[in-house]
């Protein structure tokens, strides 16, 4: 962690300490859970999707400051978006923290304050837990997904 700007460092704790959108969702018609069995992390995801748009999308758990951190960032980058465009920014949040080649901060918004991770393998997983567990709320599979499957 030491190694991350300290801006990003900074946007990172203050989504751990306050998350956003975090609790269980009224009205949520996906639901999915995902755990991080190296880390400890644990995630349930709720999604409300209406005309294949994300309406509104909540988190409860507990996990490391990343994990926490990205969870809470990506229900901010989520509402609003069609399915596809959900999609599509998971392969993009995925390049940006595992792939060599940077993916443009300018893409990425607020989430490139992840993009750091990439220096720390172990914790890539924590960072990319909620979003598997996007992907499996996405196709309406209502189970654990597990970062060690
Ligand atoms: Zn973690």
């Amino acid at each position: 962690m030491s190694d991350l700007g300290e801006l990003y460092q900074e946007v990172i704790f203050d989504h751990y300490r306050r998350p956003r959108n975090r609790g269980v969702l009224a009205g949520a018609n996906r639901k999915a859970a995902g755990y991080n069995p190296l880390c400890g992390d644990k995630v349930t995801l709720y999604l409300k999707v209406e005309d294949g748009v994300v309406k509104d999308v909540s988190f409860e758990g507990t996990g490391c400051a990343i994990a926490t951190a990205s969870a809470s960032l990506m229900t901010e980058a989520l509402k609003g978006k069609t399915e596809a465009e959900a999609q599509a920014l998971f392969g993009r949040f995925h390049e940006m923290v595992t792939a060599s080649s940077a993916v443009p901060q300018a893409e990425m918004g607020k989430l490139s304050v992840l993009s750091g991770v990439r220096e720390f393998p172990a914790r890539v997983k924590c960072a990319t837990l909620a979003w598997h567990t996007l992907q499996a709320a996405l196709h309406g599979e209502d189970r654990t997904v597990s970062t060690e499957e």
